[in-house]
């Protein structure tokens, strides 16, 4: 019998109870959650910074402010979305009405990676709250301080039965999607990505797999220049690269190449300092497994920024890697680490061939100010989400469904979408019993003729 097999049973006690039915107890769970954050502010600000050496703005934008946004949001709307929604009844189906009710899947299990270790936990536990489910967490085991504080937070916040961390690597991560649970929300890698989709499979568990990739950064001859290095400065060496939606490479149109680079490099220095490895402000790489791995593509084609490393802190400065081969172990895997691969391109067919090779990428960034070739490039290219002239942005738009698309993952959250994807849109049709009609039934004098007309 797994240790788990009692926690998950609990959870279903209480979802069974019919509790987390109500919009009163989700509230008052979002504004629980919400107080929480705020009372351990400072000591999130701590562990994310024993854990990757995050800065206080860093986390202020991408964790802490993130998920403050999200919950404020969700609380002024649960109302609307939790109401079942009246559609409209076909003519041949007269005097009934039919309506899609809001249900809960039940126990719902959110795995989630190390590189945003807090956002990433929490941001799903929120549609999760207010479809009305119960929740079991399982924190990367890489973040060992800042899971651990998320175990510490959500044990002192909420009863076991209704949320629980259980911390662990993969073992018990696998022990976890054994279990009979009602929904599986997943982020982090591909590989993994597929036992967590394997292991849904035997039970026909509906899951979310938020995913990585690589995701192209495209710039046309046309682009505003000094924009365009900013805003790609910005969301690559935030986190030092270890973002999901990071622009992996850069792939630029030949005849601005140089210009844009020399704007990259005076933009790293504006937003970093000229040694960023001495600032002190500056995310470290996870772990020494991650840090090796990114080291060894510092051997493969040409640095023309950074390049400098500091294994004993595990930080290693933004970095322009170019004269690669399409080929290379850089051009191969997702890189998740602040080295910034250079392509160019002279037409922008060949974008779609290479982007292709890469196959659904969870972003595409694409600078331009032709609104046709704009249109062009979201029209025929196959990813998650991204920017038109930025980078990263359309996270922080609420209103916009965040996920990928084939190997970038399946399903979407934020906003709205979380509270959907936590929740299965149950059709109920409600017959009338004053009348009933014949035409329906088999034999029906009038049947035939009175169908063929309808089906017009
Ligand atoms: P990972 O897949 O190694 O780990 C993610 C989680 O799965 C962790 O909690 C880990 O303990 C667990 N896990 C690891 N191996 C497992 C196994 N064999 N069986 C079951 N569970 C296992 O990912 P990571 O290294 O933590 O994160 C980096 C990856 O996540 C990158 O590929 C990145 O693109 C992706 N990511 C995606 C998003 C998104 O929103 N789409 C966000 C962040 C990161």
């Amino acid at each position: 019998m797994s240790q788990f097999e009692n926690l998950v049973q609990s959870q279903k006690e209480m979802f069974r109870a019919g509790k987390t039915m109500t919009y009163t107890y989700r509230i008052h769970q979002l504004q629980k959650l919400q107080e929480m954050l705020n009372r351990y502010e400072p000591r999130i600000y701590e562990s994310l910074h024993k854990d990757l050496n995050k800065s206080t703005y860093e986390v202020l934008t991408t964790e802490f402010g993130f998920l403050q946004q999200e919950i404020n949001y969700t609380i002024k709307y649960l109302r609307e979305w939790m109401q079942p929604k009246k559609v409209k009844t076909p003519a041949s189906h007269k005097g009934a009405k039919s309506l899609i009710y809001k249900q809960p899947y039940g126990v719902t299990l959110i795995i989630s990676p190390w590189n945003y270790p807090l956002h990433l936990a929490i941001a799903p536990l929120i549609g999760a709250i207010a479809a009305g489910n119960t929740a079991i967490i399982k924190p990367s085991e890489l973040t060992p301080y800042t899971s651990d504080l998320i175990e510490e937070m959500i044990k002192e916040t909420f009863e076991e039965k209704y949320i629980t961390v259980v911390q662990g690597g993969p073992e018990i991560s696998q022990e976890l999607l054994d279990q009979s649970l009602d929904y599986i929300f997943f982020t982090g890698s591909v590989p993994v990505g597929k036992i967590v989709m394997e292991k849904a499979s035997k039970q026909l568990i509906p899951i979310t797999l938020e995913l990585g990739g690589k995701s192209p950064c495209i710039v046309d001859r046309d682009a505003k220049v000094e924009y365009a290095a900013r805003r790609i400065v910005w969301g690559k060496f935030v986190n030092a690269g270890q973002t999901c939606v990071a622009p992996d490479y850069l792939l630029v149109h030949e005849s601005i190449k140089e210009k844009l680079l020399n704007q990259i490099k005076t933009e790293i220095e504006k937003m970093y300092g000229s040694n960023p490895l001495q600032s002190g402000e500056y995310t470290k790489i996870v772990n020494d497994t991650h840090f090796d791995r990114l080291s060894q593509y510092l051997n493969e084609g040409h640095i023309s920024v950074g390049g400098e490393t500091d294994r004993t802190n595990r930080l290693i400065n933004p970095t322009l890697i170019e004269q690669l081969d399409w080929d290379s172990k850089i051009m191969q895997d997702e890189i998740f680490g602040p080295l910034l691969p250079v392509m160019t391109f002279n037409e922008l067919e060949e974008v779609y061939d290479h982007v292709e090779q890469s196959r659904n990428p969870l972003a595409l960034y694409y600078f331009s100010e032709n609104e046709k070739n704009q249109e062009w490039i979201v029209r025929n290219i196959s990813f998650g989400g991204g920017c038109i002239n930025d980078t990263m942005m359309h996270l922080g738009n609420n209103q916009l469904p965040f996920g990928g698309i084939g190997t970038s993952g399946i399903g979407k959250y934020h906003g709205k979408y979380s509270f959907e994807t936590f929740t299965h849109e149950k059709s109920v049709l409600k017959q009338t019993t004053a009348f009933d009609l014949a035409f329906r039934y088999p034999n029906s004098k009038m049947g035939r003729k009175i169908l063929k007309k309808l089906l017009k």
